[in-house]
């Protein structure tokens, strides 16, 4: 892929423009970290680039980005430009087609503002970027504020990149971010829930976590995550603290490679114990997981999560309570929840709840572990006795959310040996349609 980048630079470059790479990938190079694609800057206007090479989409032409594509890679080949007055927080009125220097002017952060000239084989920077990679700083090109009222969603932007590259943030570019915490509102649900999932994704989302908290962002756009806060758990079990530390503590916990399934579940998994504290002989929250997967199930429709992350995430949430019961259960019991496609997700969801309590215990996670490994190959897969096109054709339901129910009734009955045969799951099902 950078063999391909170069090329193009060396094509635009023969032609008589100006060609660099830009942003990410200098960052990245000069970190001594393999760039996750190469952006390409130049001199060339949108037209021009389309002509001297063979395959481009036009993605962004009225803003100068021209797609390159190359067999499976695709190259992002931007005019040079600066951007007219931003009225809406998040995209310029217009952009002129400008030089280098204004071109990186225009850009985020100092240590995204640079640009490598591939011929010269020097680093182009107008704007301190060098300098502020060596000090592992994060800072704004330009006016702070002024650039977060550009362009809102930068909020998180900077959050994201310095937790990321585990900088440390300009003081005036953290004080700017809490000032205009507000602003986020203006940024679409797609976007937040975006950005989220790359922060939930880093090494260091504990940190990343805390800082949106700091900033007053969190109260923004998770405020369920809050009403954690003094949320107390029983002594015994949970020395961390509220569950609101217990919730951190279990994301700092969670492998530092994971699915963004993985993380919003942990994010979420005790969001439901604010509304089912209960003081009976000790502190209790009964119901929690069920009751968290509705609330986790609101908040994923307000950021527009897929239906199927949806689906995934709220499965997770509400079984991760019921790990402790296999064990003891039967065996064909045991081989329907391994059998469970997101089954190792929750036993990871297990291991960082575990780890994210004092005392931490993986005793259960650890048997689990075992068992499902002698188990998962010997038990086979409960056959169905009944599949969901047969129930919707022999009792005459719509396809949704019922015909899932009916099936996981029939399908438990059939675990705990109730029903046997066809038959018999045909008459399961017709006595529960009646109730
Ligand atoms: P990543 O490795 O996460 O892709 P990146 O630096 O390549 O990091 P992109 O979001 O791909 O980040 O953007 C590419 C470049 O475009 C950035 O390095 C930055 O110079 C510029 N840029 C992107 N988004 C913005 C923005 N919202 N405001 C200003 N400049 C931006
Ligand atoms: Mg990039």
């Amino acid at each position: 892929m950078q063999k391909t980048s170069i090329k193009i630079v060396k094509k635009l470059r023969e032609a008589g423009y100006e060609a660099y790479w830009a942003g990410g990938s200098v960052r990245d190079i000069l970190m001594g970290r393999e760039p996750k694609d190469y952006d390409i800057v130049t001199s060339a206007r949108p037209h021009e680039i389309e002509k001297l090479l063979k395959y481009t989409i036009p993605v962004g032409k009225k803003f100068g980005v021209i797609l390159a594509v190359v067999g499976e890679h695709h190259f992002e080949i931007a005019t040079f430009r600066s951007d007219a007055a931003y009225t809406d927080g998040r995209r310029p009125d217009a952009v002129y087609f400008k030089t280098a220097k204004e071109d990186a002017l225009r850009r985020d952060f100092t240590i995204n503002g640079m640009f490598y000239d591939l011929l010269k084989k020097e680093v182009l920077d107008y704007v301190g970027g060098q300098e502020d990679l060596k000090k592992k700083i994060l800072r704004f090109i330009g006016n702070p504020d002024e650039r977060i009222k550009e362009d809102n969603l930068r909020i998180l932007r900077a959050i994201r990149f310095k937790n990321a590259l585990e900088f440390y943030y300009a003081p005036k570019t953290f004080q700017a971010i809490r000032k205009n915490a507000k602003l986020i509102i203006n940024v679409s649900a797609e976007r937040i829930k975006e950005e989220l999932d790359k922060i939930l994704k880093l090494k260091g989302r504990e940190t990343a976590v805390r800082e949106l908290e700091a900033a007053g962002i969190l109260k923004m756009i998770l405020p369920e995550l809050l009403e954690l806060k003094g949320v107390r758990q029983p002594e015994k079990y949970h020395k961390e603290g509220d569950v609101y530390e217990h919730t951190l503590e279990s994301i700092a916990n969670l492998p530092e490679k994971v699915s963004g399934e993985l993380a919003w579940a942990i994010l979420l998994h005790d969001i439901g114990k604010a509304d089912t504290f209960k003081v009976k002989d000790r502190i209790r929250f009964d119901g929690h997981a069920e009751v968290g997967a509705e609330i986790a199930d609101k908040i994923m429709r307000r950021l527009k999560f897929s239906n199927t992350e949806r689906q995934h995430i709220i499965w997770l949430i509400h079984h991760h309570m019921i790990l402790g019961n296999i064990p003891k259960a039967k065996p064909n019991r045991q081989a329907f929840w391994f059998h469970q496609p997101l089954f190792p997700e929750l036993l990871e969801l297990l291991k960082a709840d575990a780890l994210g309590s004092k005392p931490k215990d993986l005793s259960l996670y650890n048997k689990l572990k075992a068992l499902e490994e002698k188990k998962h190959k010997i038990l086979p897969k409960p056959k169905r006795l009944l599949t969901g096109n047969q129930v919707m054709r022999i009792f005459k339901i719509p396809e949704g959310p019922e015909v899932g129910r009916l099936l996981d009734e029939i399908h438990e009955a059939q675990l705990d040996h109730k029903i046997e045969t066809k038959e018999e799951a045909i008459e399961f099902a017709k006595k529960l349609l009646k109730k």
